[in-house]
């Protein structure tokens, strides 16, 4: 165990609520960290159980000898205003900046005549016309389907979030039927959507993908505008966080895998860690879906099987360290490859010599479980076609991380699924990104979930939300 004294285990005996009311938070991810943080906000005495021996859950660093590595490229935009709350809550906003103002770096390797530069950027006008030059200067579309995506995209913003039928569709369909081409599907709305849905349009539902769309592309012009941590991820999700609960006064213990999670007989709840039973009055199940779905008691929810129902798709990286600069830019996306995203992590990494590139490949499905030296062999030479530069270059370093339950599946009829922050058994509540917060499986939905179960929890425990707590607009 990390640090801190073990002084639960007692029952409280039945008399007046005390007044330090004891939380336990299970699950130290972003989605438990948050619902640690305000809790403790709120005067909650909190314990956050980990199993892990770091915080971060899903966006987390290791070494790799001299280098500092994250599991995976992770970015945010303007709009996860959740994310970006939490960030100024640790003190990270700083290390993890936005874009001035959007600007994707798009190149298209397969052509015949070399490789094409295109850009997604934005112009200080107003929505929609904040993209209207962009797009149509867009290299990578025809004329036709530029004209054809703008109509799309209008559409798209007719469309009503809270119409239930929309999770039922698939976002490939109704992109179809809106006449985009296969080309456009490839170009821009797979561009942007494998990277933020983990899915192909055609297994997305048409529910998320328009709340993925109309929020960053088409609500406020900055809405889109890109921003990711110039330091490891570690550094925030982990030794920032910690330093933030820890001031908090949030009982912090990793490496304490929770196995039982138990209505204690008078009202309240026992938390099992091996060694230990804590008791509490509130607990946040902040832990993936199949986790939740093993320590969730009986009766907690009408349909436990539903979480099963929620599909995992994968995520791969992988980490090229080149003895020389062979990327100018800070990244860009590909087409015409199996290259999807390629960022330039050498300063947060801490390498000296050399540049160090990451590339973090959505909806690795085929790619997930291949040995390293096939997929060095399959995108090295996808690197040479793109990057010039490294037809010169050594190879130093090569690696991969692989997340194969980095998301949840966003298929349509995914919304169902996911539960709410509340469930059945009082004083016990759900967070995580794969909760109902109407947003993929982001750092986003993750710090509102906490946020969502945080303020579940508070109303039951009758203590005031913290006032600097992130507002969520409306219980999704
Ligand atoms: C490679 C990759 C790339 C990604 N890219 C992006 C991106 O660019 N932008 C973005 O917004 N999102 C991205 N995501 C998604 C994002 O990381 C997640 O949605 C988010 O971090 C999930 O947070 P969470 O707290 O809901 O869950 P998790 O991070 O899964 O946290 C759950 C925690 O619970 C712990 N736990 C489980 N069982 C127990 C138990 N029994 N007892 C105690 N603890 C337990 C786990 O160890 C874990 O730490 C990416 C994810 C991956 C893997």
């Amino acid at each position: 165990m990390s640090h801190g004294t073990r002084s639960e285990g007692a029952p409280r005996t039945d008399g007046p609520v005390p007044p330090g009311r004891h939380a336990v938070v299970v699950g130290g991810g972003l989605a438990g960290t948050t619902a640690a943080l305000a809790l403790a906000d709120a005067g909650v005495r909190v314990t956050l159980l980990e199993g892990r021996p770091r915080l971060g859950g899903l966006a987390f660093s290791f070494r790799r000898g001299d280098l500092t590595v994250d599991n995976g490229q992770h970015v945010y935009l303007r709009c996860c205003t959740a994310y970006r709350w939490f960030l100024d809550r640790i003190g990270g906003a700083d290390l993890a900046p936005l874009q001035d103002r959007l600007d994707v770096p798009v190149v298209d390797a397969d052509r015949p005549e070399g490789r094409r530069l295109g850009r997604l950027r934005r112009d200080p006008l107003p929505v929609p016309l904040h993209l209207g030059r962009s797009l149509a200067a867009y290299p990578h579309l025809s004329l036709a389907d530029r004209a054809r995506v703008g109509r799309a995209a209008l559409a798209l913003k007719g469309l009503d979030l809270d119409d239930p039928a929309l999770d039922e569709q698939d976002f490939g369909s109704w992109l179809a039927a809106h006449g985009q081409s296969p080309r456009a599907v490839e170009a821009l709305w797979d561009l942007v959507g494998v990277a933020t849905l983990n899915a192909v349009a055609g297994d997305s539902s048409l529910a998320l993908a328009a709340m993925v769309f109309k929020t960053g592309l088409l609500s406020d012009p900055g809405a889109a505008d890109i921003g990711w941590a110039r330091v490891p991820l570690g550094e925030l999700h982990d030794r920032l966080a910690r330093e933030a609960l820890d001031a908090a006064g949030v009982r912090t213990e990793t490496r304490a895998r929770v196995t039982s999670v138990r209505a204690g007989g008078d009202g309240g709840w026992t938390v099992g860690i091996p060694g230990e039973t804590l008791r509490a009055d509130a607990v946040v199940l902040a832990v993936p879906q199949r986790e939740a779905y093993a320590l969730l008691p009986a009766g907690a929810l009408d349909d436990p099987g539903r979480l099963l129902g929620i599909g995992t798709a994968p995520i791969l990286n992988i980490h090229v360290v080149y003895d020389r600069t062979v990327l100018t830019r800070p990244f860009f996306a590909a087409l015409g490859t199996p290259v999807q995203w390629v960022f330039d992590r050498t300063d947060a990494s801490g390498l000296r010599r050399g540049q160090y590139l990451a590339l973090s490949q959505s909806v690795a499905h085929d790619d997930i479980d291949a040995p390293v030296a096939d997929l060095r062999a399959r995108y090295l030479p996808e690197l040479e076609r793109l990057l010039p530069r490294t037809r010169d270059a050594e190879v130093l370093d090569f690696f991969v991380t692989r997340e194969r339950t980095a998301t949840f599946a966003p298929a349509p009829g995914v919304g169902r699924l996911r539960p709410g922050a509340r469930t059945k058994a009082p004083g016990l509540y759900l967070a995580g990104a794969w909760t109902a917060t109407g947003w993929p499986a982001t750092m986003e939905s993750a710090v509102r979930s906490g946020v969502g179960a945080a303020d579940a929890a508070l109303g039951a425990l009758g203590r005031p939300r913290p006032r600097h707590l992130f507002a969520l607009e409306e219980a999704a």
